[in-house]
């Protein structure tokens, strides 16, 4: 095995050890690809897929078709100079929006003396999730509720400006914060993009829940090593 794997060729490599067709592709670019052909996003020439974890990754389809490297959707600016990115840069959908950020928001209010159930549902606040959050959210939390709200209007915020550089027809959600929330997550961000997008209208694409669940991007390998 290779000592860094910077311009280590993997293809050649896997393809080698195994005699079969190998491709490598990005995990959120093939779950775009599952939801297109096999789930939410049947139907739908162009589409957005995003996935909510503790990351968020982005794939695109546009006529059909995986755009490849088109970039980053999770690395748009939702706030200037805000929390420093894995990638380096500050204010990323990502670095605000993802399952990880969910966390860090609520554990900074609860850090800074605000009540909340939060405090109740776990032995020691750093162990705050956004699975937590999501939970108190349904209880009706005042706390959990104001992170909710805050970080659903920054996702609106990113996922406007996507929607209105490439116009498509569905923007599918997936990963784990978006598979446990649901419509908890789903109707509000609705509501909030309605609010925010007037370039394009709203009854011209629809926010939509992953169809596969955790295996997005397993049924969008199947196609693509299908093809190779
Ligand atoms: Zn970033």
């Amino acid at each position: 095995m290779p000592d860094s794997w910077h311009h280590f060729a993997l293809r050649s490599f896997v393809k080698r050890q195994t005699g079969l067709p190998v491709v490598i592709e990005n995990d959120a670019n093939a779950a775009a690809l599952g939801e297109h052909l096999y789930g939410a996003g049947r139907g739908y020439h162009d589409l957005v897929y995003l996935t909510i974890s503790t990351g968020i990754g982005g794939g695109i389809i546009a006529d059909d078709a995986l755009a490849h490297r088109r970039g980053e959707a999770g690395h748009v600016t939702v706030v200037p100079d805000g929390a420093l990115c894995g990638c380096g840069a500050r204010g990323c959908l990502e670095a605000e929006c993802s399952g990880t950020a969910i966390g860090r928001r609520a554990r900074r209010y609860l850090q800074a003396g605000r009540a909340s159930k939060l405090r109740e549902m776990v032995s020691d606040t750093e162990l705050v999730t956004a699975k937590t959050v999501a939970d108190a959210v349904r209880e009706g939390d005042e706390l959990a509720c104001t992170v909710w709200r805050e970080t659903i209007r920054l996702m609106a915020v990113g996922i406007g400006s996507i929607v209105a550089l490439l116009v498509p027809q569905a923007v599918i959600l997936g990963g784990g914060v978006a598979a446990g929330a649901g419509e908890l997550l789903l109707q509000p961000l609705r509501e909030e993009l309605q609010q925010r997008v007037h370039i394009v209208s709203m009854n011209s694409f629809k926010i939509l829940q992953a169809g596969l669940g955790a295996d997005s991007g397993l049924y969008g390998a199947l196609a693509l090593g299908s093809r190779a």
